[in-house]
């Protein structure tokens, strides 16, 4: 009963520290050596935690080693999955029952070939409760057919495969309700309530995490040309289903290396990730002037146009993103002073 406890409770602080440093979910990123080598490493790591608090029976080893593979499998890279069963497949050949070390590595290999593969196959057929059992039924089955091979009473075998099965299943059920919850809180905490767009917050968190990968990036911040004058006419409500209306049209235009976010009143701003810098400017140029041509909903069967200025600074070796962003407010304040309905590119720092 106390290494089951130990068990759950190492697999959910795997799951706390992953999200806390964003290694689990959709935009994870494992792009560079290091952040790779280090989830292998981490991976490793509770695996062997996990080993040393594993239940013996009959000289077989029991743990929920294979629980870490699934959710290793599924939200995070395949070389990250792969390496790591197969580390701990060499470590496990070194621990405990000598009789059982060969079948061991074996299944280890199996399983390091086969997790990630089927996660590929699986993953946009079936929703993610329902990937998680499958991947467990499949890596229960090497460890069943080794505990067949290693006791010949059929009976026993029979009632530690329902035991491991009913263990792992249940414990399934119970982290994915964990993690989808978090998920949640995290979302909300990071989500305008009005736009659904990425808010203030993470922001200034995402400029954190690029100033430290030192990406060149493009920023951009985006305010709606006499917001005022609208909400006047049309009210408040209605300003902010333009807003919504807006927003919907970001994100309609967002490519994978331009992401929106709401950062004021009616004020938004863009990071551009792996655009050059003409490239960028292409981008908020059409941005602009697809907002001037398209029609907002105002009031019941009225529509209204409207357009935005747009301050761009592109990021300067040996400058923070801190300074970046405050030329691209400049810029923006250039735009507004000169027209209006334009794009302002900040010069160099
Ligand atoms: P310009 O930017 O062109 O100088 O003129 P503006 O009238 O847009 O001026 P400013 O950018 O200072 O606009 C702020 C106005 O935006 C004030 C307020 O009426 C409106 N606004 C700010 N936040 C919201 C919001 O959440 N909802 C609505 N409906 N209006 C908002
Ligand atoms: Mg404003
Ligand atoms: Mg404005």
């Amino acid at each position: 009963m106390v290494s089951l406890l130990a068990n759950i409770g190492i697999l959910f602080l795997a799951v706390y520290f992953c999200l806390k440093s964003g290694r689990l979910g959709a935009n994870h990123d494992h792009t560079t050596k290091s952040g790779l080598i280090g989830c292998i490493l981490m991976e490793v790591l509770l695996g062997t935690i996990l080993l040393s608090f594993s239940t013996v029976i009959l000289g077989i080893r029991y743990d929920f080693r294979v629980l870490l593979f699934c959710f290793s499998a599924k939200h995070m890279d395949w070389r990250i999955t792969s390496s790591s069963i197969f580390l701990l497949g060499i470590i496990r050949f070194f621990w405990g029952n000598s009789e059982a070390a060969q079948v061991n590595l074996i299944v280890s290999i199996i399983l390091a070939i086969t997790l990630p593969m089927i996660v590929k196959l699986i993953r946009d057929r079936m929703n993610d409760l329902a990937q998680l059992l499958v991947l467990v039924t499949i890596a229960l089955i090497p460890s069943i057919v080794f505990t067949k091979h290693m006791i010949m009473d059929k009976g026993l075998v029979l009632l530690i495969s329902i035991i491991l099965i009913a263990l792992n299943y249940g414990a399934v059920f119970v982290m994915h309700y964990f993690i989808s919850d978090l998920y949640g809180l995290i979302a909300s905490a990071s989500t305008d309530h009005l736009t659904a767009l990425k808010n203030v917050r993470l922001f200034n968190s995402d400029l954190i995490e690029m100033e430290r990968r030192k990406h060149p990036v493009t920023l951009a911040v985006i305010d709606i040309d006499h917001f005022k004058n609208y909400n006047d006419c049309y009210g408040h409500d209605s300003g902010d289903g333009i807003l919504k209306q807006l927003a919907a049209m970001f994100n309609e235009l967002a490519t994978p290396y331009t992401t929106f976010y709401r950062i004021g009143g009616e004020e938004f701003g863009v990071i551009a990730d792996y655009f050059s810098p003409s490239e960028a400017e292409a981008f908020l140029h059409n941005l602009k002037s697809t907002v001037a041509h398209r029609n907002f909903a105002a009031q019941a069967g009225e529509t209204i146009n409207l357009t935005i200025s747009v301050g761009v600074a592109h990021s300067q070796k040996g400058e923070t993103l801190k300074n970046t962003l405050k030329r691209a407010d400049m810029a923006l304040y250039q735009a507004k002073e000169t027209g209006r309905n334009k794009v302002m590119v900040s010069a160099r720092a």
